[in-house]
């Protein structure tokens, strides 16, 4: 894996001759560290993007066959409203005009379940037409209890998504857990 670029236009994206998923979730949610996790790398995946600043879409290859692209982190609760307007414009222009996008991951903190503005980027998911996938962060934070709950209340939520797979992963970036799985499904991808 390695950094390609980071682009904050459509004008900017590279060309997309390669099966392409991309990483989407809440601030905080855990998803430069499962970038980390999954390639292996250290602070590949840029730390926590700072509320305010420039919110660029960060390309890396994934191999030969595939760009891993990851989303800037939604759900501040204090970001001006001009950057979170900003920032939506140039989501829903990737979403609905990137041919090349396989499927995006929707990472959901286990702890947490899925909230209002996860339900906001599920619709436009939706309506793009690109489907889906929740992964399901931290899971080392909660008990087994805790797990039925959460899991329960997001299959709930997912079912009237028409772009949602059924199917969750289930991740913990600390303990290893489920990114075989998510490098499988990456991998599987790229034969379509
Ligand atoms: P991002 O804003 O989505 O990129 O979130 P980060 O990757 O920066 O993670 C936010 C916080 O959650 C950090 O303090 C991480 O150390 C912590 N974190 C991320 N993944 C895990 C995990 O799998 N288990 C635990 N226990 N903590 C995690």
């Amino acid at each position: 894996v390695d950094f390609l670029k980071g682009v904050v236009a459509m004008s900017g994206l590279p060309p997309d001759d390669r099966a392409e998923v991309c990483f989407a979730g809440r601030s905080n949610v855990g998803k430069s560290t499962l970038i980390n996790a999954l390639t292996g790398r250290k602070a590949l995946a840029r730390a926590s993007n700072t509320p305010g600043r420039t919110q660029e879409i960060n390309y890396f290859t994934l191999g030969k066959s595939h760009y891993l692209v990851d989303l800037p982190g939604y759900g501040y609760a204090n970001a001006p409203l001009a950057v979170v307007r900003k920032w939506q414009a140039l989501l829903k222009t990737y979403l609905s005009g990137r041919a090349s996008l396989r499927r995006a991951f929707v990472l959901v903190d286990a702890r947490h379940g899925i909230k209002p503005v996860d339900e906001e980027i599920m619709a436009l998911l939706d309506r793009a037409a690109v489907p889906f996938q929740c992964v399901l962060t931290k899971t080392d934070k909660i008990g087994a209890g805790s797990r039925d709950t959460v899991l329960a209340q997001v299959r709930d939520r997912l079912a009237p998504h028409p772009a949602a797979y059924p199917e969750l992963i289930l991740t913990s970036s600390e303990k290893g857990e489920g990114l075989a799985t998510l490098r499988a499904t990456i991998a599987a991808l790229g034969a379509e």
